[in-house]
């Protein structure tokens, strides 16, 4: 059986949460998460990084952050994960849903003017499989209509992404490239939300502070939460973060083979593949109905190997369809219908994807 996924383990997470142990303090902000915060900032060169407890959570904070408000509107591709919309509607936001592009998953930013009233306050790109949005399209808005950025970058990680908006989301989910089970980031590019970040970040208060040493006692300065993990999830990431990349190396190995053994497949016309590798975080193919996906999905799990599809579109799910005004979003529709994505882990071996491909072409045969 060939797995969607298996999370990857370095060797030495183990190493350090024995050390984390033995230093004795395990609750958020101690040497690790320090460790992966600098590491963050450094290889990145984000004005400041704070590890969060997700993607979701890192989401959350930045709508904290900027005191969005009941009926305060930003705008999301439809065809994303959850987060990128609750984090928000949480606040009493309303979402409103943009297409994608035709030819990729990525927000299509040229029907983007249309959905902005005097109410939106931010836009929210995702980079699908690390691929960037039109960045200059969304700056280009946020500054003719005073809108924030904020990048749903939880796909992204060792990317050149998330330096356009003010703030940036990244997830360390088992599932992405770099994970510690379930962990994020908020990187900060605007300094002078650092302070408030910080605050925010550990409970309302500035603990923060406190323990650099800089004000005598801490205490609740503004509306916070929970946002930052234990040095456990910071010590596992940071074995992770140490490997990143031989990780790296691995996956973009491992998608150029893919890429390679099926593109006489897509050049016959067969599907589509991705044009650009991003930070090979997703290897898709894009069939030419939802039927066929499904009946590949099935071909291929009756072959020992799990395939999935993604992303039902937001505008059409239970909670969502409550903020859509209707507007058909097609390309959103097409990628949830005939998305079909591959096996993709640190194991996966040349000679797995030989018998995935092979399993594939067997199917269009
Ligand atoms: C994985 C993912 C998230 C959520 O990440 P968590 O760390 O699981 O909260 C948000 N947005 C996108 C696009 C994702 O793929």
């Amino acid at each position: 059986m060939i797995p969607f996924n298996k999370p990857y383990i370095t060797g030495k997470e183990t190493d350090y949460i024995n050390e984390a142990v033995a230093l004795g303090r395990l609750s958020a902000g101690g040497i690790f998460t320090k460790k992966c915060e600098h590491f963050l900032e450094e290889r990145f060169g984000f004005a400041r990084c704070f590890l969060t407890t997700s993607c979701t959570s890192a989401l959350e904070m930045a709508a904290m952050i900027y005191e969005f408000k009941a009926g305060d509107e930003i705008i999301i591709p439809s065809y994303t994960f959850v987060s990128t919309a609750s984090s928000f509607a949480r606040a009493g936001m309303t979402v409103r849903f943009a297409d994608s592009l035709p030819d990729h998953p990525n927000i299509d930013c040229s029907r983007l003017e249309e959905i902005i009233t005097p109410r939106t306050k931010a836009i929210i790109p995702v980079h699908y499989g690390g691929v960037s949005c039109d960045m200059p399209a969304i700056k280009n808005l946020a500054a003719k209509y005073n809108l924030h950025i904020i990048e749903d970058a939880a796909h992204s990680i060792n990317t050149p992404l998330g330096h356009t908006g003010e703030m940036s989301c990244f997830s360390f989910h088992e599932t992405k490239n770099i994970h510690c089970g379930e962990g994020g980031m908020l990187a900060i590019n605007d300094p002078s939300l650092i302070e408030r970040a910080e605050n925010i970040w550990y409970k309302g208060t500035n603990r923060t502070a406190f323990e650099r040493g800089e004000i005598p006692r801490y205490e609740w300065v503004l509306k916070g939460s929970a946002f930052a993990p234990s040095e456990i999830s910071a010590a596992f990431l940071y074995a992770q973060l140490e490997a990143i990349d031989d990780i790296q190396y691995k996956r973009n190995f491992l998608w150029k083979k893919y890429y390679e053994y099926l593109l006489p497949l897509a050049r016959k016309g067969l599907f589509l593949l991705p044009e650009e590798i991003g930070n090979s975080h997703i290897f898709y193919l894009i069939c030419h109905s939802g039927n066929e996906r499904n009946k590949l999905i099935k071909h291929l799990s009756l072959k020992g190997i799990l395939a999935v599809f993604h992303y039902q579109s937001l505008h059409r799910s239970l909670y969502g369809s409550r903020f859509h005004d209707g507007r058909q979003l097609p390309n959103a529709g097409h990628f949830s219908n005939c998305l079909v994505r591959l096996p993709l882990f640190y194991e996966l071996t040349e000679t797995g994807i030989e018998y995935i491909t092979g399993s594939i072409t067997q199917f269009y045969s």
